[in-house]
């Protein structure tokens, strides 16, 4: 398979594979680079998502914890109606519960997360245990103070507390979800999950004080235990943070630092005052509001230090989804500039030099081929390719001039065979061309003329008209003899001068007598021709002639033709000049 790719015969085919090879190998990298960005991308997008979930879980929590303080108020109320602003303070830390649940319930339904279906079924359990926990404390809230027995009160209390050990999976979850996709934040998640717990047994170790403030009694053995057991949780949630936020100074300082005196400066303090108070035979004289009212100031620092916390994580997560979009940017813009470059490259390569090549493989291919009319293609430019033109247009010239050359040559050739056969005084043909063209009259034969002719005559006297009249005028009556003959013989009769002053002539014949009469005509019509050469008298002249007649069908040979025609004229001259002997020996009878 590879192998048959590789045996590619064309130029531009092997330039396409390689152009389609190349944009394969582009593409599958600019793609793995371009998912790679958009992984990371995601993952910060997911990760300001959980981020959000896990926010919004805290405040939840925060929120039902809330709702605690006034609740523990109300409880330990001395009047029933209770007071108003105590009611209101309820109200309002009810609705912010409800509408942090709400809120966390239509984030969790908007964002379809993994474990986001099971946690609002959660969220619906915990909203009707709320609805539960609630209708009991007002059950309470609504008897007269002396009605309500510590027990009821302390089981009112729990019921709120139970509450939270419900969200924290939940809580949990969503801080893990943010670690495994942005594990930057790990210190912050932990920080805010700390927080977040640290509020809650703030909040706890306030509600223990409830009952014994609200009931005007000192604080019970197991009151004490619960107290120091809560404060002991505290002070552990202290060390954890304090530990983490020594690793990681950076995180959210200024508000760590704030929450080390506000809440367990003194915050703590209070609740140690409150305690070492209560813990008198007869109770503090503070009631449960009041107390409530200056130790839950002092808790906010947790939760700005928590919010802190958050804000840092969550600026973690935007700028790891600034630097992510910025990666998928620059590698989107990066992988187009690449193609365009690539292309244009390529484009640029194709028309410089892979059509020019297959251009010049088509041309080169033309002259080889003799086909000179192909245009070589002019280029505006100067390079290999350019040079590589000019040699082929060299090519072309020399091979157009070899072309004419040969032309040339064979006209030459042509009129050199043509003087080689030629007399080149009378214009007739020469012996050497009478021999060879006589052979193909005498080998063909013709039914109309079946008997062939060779006539020769032989001028008489002729060295007298040299001597006499000069060289000159002796050619001027050899070239009027052959002008002669030209008009008295047809243009198929072969007319040759086959000496000085000698001439053959060989005819068909349809009757024998025709030589003879033919021979007679230019005898008679010799002496009667003025040659002009006499200033006053005519000068004429004579020939005698000797002919050998032959039948076509004996296929007779020119040497015998000759022979016996150089015989009659023997007799012609013997007998006293100017007179045509015929010879019929090879006629038969
Ligand atoms: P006969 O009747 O016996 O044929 O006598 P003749 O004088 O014609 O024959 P001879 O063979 O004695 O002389 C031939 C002459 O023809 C000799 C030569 O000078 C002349 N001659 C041959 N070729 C040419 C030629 O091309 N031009 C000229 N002017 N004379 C030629
Ligand atoms: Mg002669
Ligand atoms: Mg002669």
């Amino acid at each position: 398979m590879m192998r048959g790719l590789l045996r590619v015969t064309s130029v531009n085919r092997l330039f396409s594979l390689i152009v389609a090879t190349l944009f394969v190998v582009v593409a599958g990298l600019a793609g793995w680079l371009l998912t790679f960005d958009l992984r990371a991308y995601a993952a910060a997008a997911d990760a300001l998502n959980a981020l959000q979930r896990f926010r919004t879980s805290l405040l939840v929590a925060e929120a039902i914890s809330a709702e605690r303080g006034p609740m523990n108020s109300m409880l330990g109320a001395e009047l029933s109606p209770t007071p108003v602003h105590d009611q209101s303070a309820l109200i309002a830390a009810r609705a912010r519960s409800d509408e942090q649940l709400q809120q966390l319930q239509v984030l969790l339904s908007r964002q379809h997360c993994e474990e986001c279906g099971a946690h609002i079924g959660l969220i619906q359990h915990v909203r009707a245990d709320l609805v539960v926990s609630r209708q009991r404390a007002d059950l309470l809230i609504g008897l007269p103070r002396e009605q309500r027995t510590p027990e009821e009160l302390a089981d009112s209390v729990d019921g709120m507390v139970a509450l939270i050990p419900e969200l924290l999976p939940m809580v949990s979850d969503y801080g893990a979800d943010v670690i495994e996709r942005e594990p930057g934040t790990l210190d912050e998640v932990i920080l805010a999950r700390l927080a977040a717990e640290l509020r809650e047994y703030a909040g706890l170790l306030g509600s223990r004080f409830t009952v014994a403030l609200a009931t005007h009694r000192s604080l019970s053995v197991d009151e004490l235990l619960l107290i120091e057991r809560t404060r002991g949780r505290v002070d552990q949630l202290d060390a954890l943070i304090e530990g983490r936020e020594l690793q990681s100074p950076t995180v959210a300082q200024a508000a760590f630092e704030r929450m080390n005196q506000q809440y367990f400066g003194a915050g703590l303090n209070y609740v140690a005052a409150t305690r070492a108070a209560a813990s008198m035979p007869n109770g503090a004289v503070l009631t449960a509001g009041e107390f409530a009212r200056h130790y839950v100031p002092l808790m906010h620092s947790i939760t700005a230090f928590r919010d802190d916390v958050l804000d840092q994580a969550q600026g973690k997560v935007l700028a790891q989804r600034r630097t992510a979009l910025f990666d998928l940017l620059g590698t989107s813009v990066g992988a187009v500039a690449l193609a365009i470059a690539l292309f244009a490259m390529i484009a640029w390569f194709r028309r410089r030099v892979v059509q020019p090549l297959v251009g010049a493989t088509r041309v080169i291919g033309a002259i080889a081929h003799g086909d000179l009319d192909t245009g070589v293609p002019q280029v505006s430019y100067r390079d290999e390719i350019a040079e590589m033109f000019d040699a082929i247009r060299l090519l072309k010239a020399n091979a157009i001039e070899k072309v004419q050359i040969e032309r040339q040559r064979d006209e030459l050739m042509i009129e050199l065979e043509v003087m080689a056969e030629t007399d080149f005084l009378t214009g007739l043909s020469n012996r050497r061309a009478f021999e060879k063209r006589a052979a193909f009259i005498c080998a063909e034969t013709r039914d109309a003329e079946p008997m062939i002719a060779l006539i020769m005559f032989d001028l008489d006297h002729f060295k007298q008209i040299n001597d006499t009249y000069g060289h000159g005028a002796g050619d001027r009556t050899l070239v009027t003899v052959a002008e002669l003959c030209r008009a008295i013989w047809r243009p198929a009769d072969l007319i040759a001068r086959v000496g000085g002053e000698e001439f053959a002539v060989l005819m068909r014949l349809s009757r024998a007598e025709q030589a003879s009469e033919i021979a007679e005509r230019l005898r008679r019509q010799l002496a009667q021709t003025d040659l002009g050469l006499g200033h006053d008298a005519i000068v004429s002249m004579t020939a005698s002639f000797g002919i050998a007649l032959a039948w076509q069908h004996t296929a007779p040979t020119l040497e015998s033709l000759m022979k016996s025609a150089d015989e009659m004229l023997y007799r012609a001259k013997a007998a006293g000049r100017n007179g045509v002997v015929t010879g019929q020996a090879q006629l038969p009878a």
